[in-house]
């Protein structure tokens, strides 16, 4: 199976490729703050793990919202997280399968975990059972995936293998290129490297 894995150099995405060794990695600038400092991640954690990487820079800046935007409007929906980017998911499967279904993917994976549901509609598994079935009916049949959509972060690092030399290159923070230590990023990363202490 060819695929093409959505490495944003996180913790999550970066389990997901240690454990699957997609036969792809893609990142994508859509114009996120951490942009910088995500790529700088991503293509080091691909080096590590020797699996080939391609950057996409397709700049959604002026769509964005929350705390990844420098350019966020008022009026967003008054449930939505601090961090939610409108339909930032939708929008990343969408230009990954553009890109990958040019040279013979069949599967987008995307690094999913089980608490993204609940800060965000496109982190549910119906939002993943949806978009697996949107891109199935187009040309090229692609299928999304998401492996670890059943496991917490620390479930999924644990799992997968990775090396705490290849975690060490990630990137978490949402809102600069260098840790804030304040924002969902920064603490959902020390809540699992806390997890990961203790399951050592
Ligand atoms: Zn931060």
């Amino acid at each position: 199976m060819n695929r093409v894995l959505l490495l944003s150099g996180g913790l999550d995405s970066t389990a997901v490729a240690a454990m699957v060794r997609p036969e792809h990695c893609v990142h994508v600038d859509y114009g996120q703050i951490p942009a910088e400092a995500e790529l700088r991640a991503a293509a080091q954690v691909a080096v590590d793990l020797g699996l080939p990487f391609t950057s996409l820079a397709v700049p959604a800046g002026q769509v964005g919202a929350g705390l990844m935007s420098a350019e966020a409007a008022d009026g967003l929906p008054v449930d939505v997280s601090p961090e939610w980017w409108p339909f930032r998911n939708q929008l990343l499967i969408t230009l990954a399968a553009a890109w990958a279904v040019q040279r013979g993917f069949e599967v987008v994976i995307i690094g999913t975990v089980a608490s993204d549901g609940a800060r965000h509609a496109d982190g549910t598994r119906d939002f993943l059972t949806r978009i697996d079935d949107l891109l199935a009916v187009q040309e090229g049949h692609l299928r999304v995936e998401a492996p670890a959509a059943g496991m917490s972060s620390a479930e999924l690092i644990t799992t997968s293998g990775v090396t705490d030399a290849v975690l060490g290159w990630t990137h978490s923070c949402h809102r600069a290129n260098f840790p804030c230590g304040a924002c969902p990023g920064c603490v959902k990363r020390q809540e699992v490297l806390q997890q990961l202490d203790r399951l050592r």
